[in-house]
């Protein structure tokens, strides 16, 4: 029988990245999803072309009952981790206003580079086949 370090419920872009990085530290992920396809609703975001990030984020962006939160999160994962995410992966993307960053061609871009990165980290994304077309 298989055994896992970790199990992600819901292959969105939280459970996505949890899975990459608990797959990059090592541990043996297995993500679960009863949706028809990973990443759905990246692929609806931005109209179709995914916000990414903001090069101005900051913690005072945030709204929380612990605001210190915001800040050691921020710390620890910044705007520029997920930058150069994208551009390790070419994907072709540009300012709009205010600091909005915009893949310049589709969503479908991060999806594809968070499977991808989920591959190489050696997570596995229902195994069981409950979900998997093509996106
Ligand atoms: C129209 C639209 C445009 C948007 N535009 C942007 C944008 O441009 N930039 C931006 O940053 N954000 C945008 N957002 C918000 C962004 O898409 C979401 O904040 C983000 O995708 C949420 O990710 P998540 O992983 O938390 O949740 P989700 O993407 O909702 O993922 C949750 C996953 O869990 C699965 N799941 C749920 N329940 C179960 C269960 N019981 N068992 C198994 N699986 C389960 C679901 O199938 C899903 O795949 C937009 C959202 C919408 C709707």
């Amino acid at each position: 029988m298989q055994q896992w370090d970790v199990i992600v419920v819901g292959a969105g872009a939280a459970g996505l990245m949890c899975a990459i990085e608990a797959g990059n530290r090592g541990r043996k992920v297995l993500v679960l999803d009863n949706g028809k396809r990973p990443g759905r609703k990246i692929l609806m975001s931005g109209g179709g072309r995914c916000n990414f990030t903001n090069i101005y984020t900051s913690p005072d962006n945030f709204l929380s009952q612990n605001k210190h939160f915001c800040k050691s999160a921020l710390s620890r994962y910044t705007q520029w981790d997920f930058i150069a995410l994208v551009q390790k992966h070419a994907i072709p993307y540009h300012e709009k206003t205010l600091g909005q960053l915009f893949c310049d061609d589709s969503a479908k871009d991060i999806v594809e580079m968070l499977l991808a990165e989920a591959k190489a980290a050696n997570v596995q994304i229902d195994p069981y086949q409950h979900f998997w077309t093509p996106c």
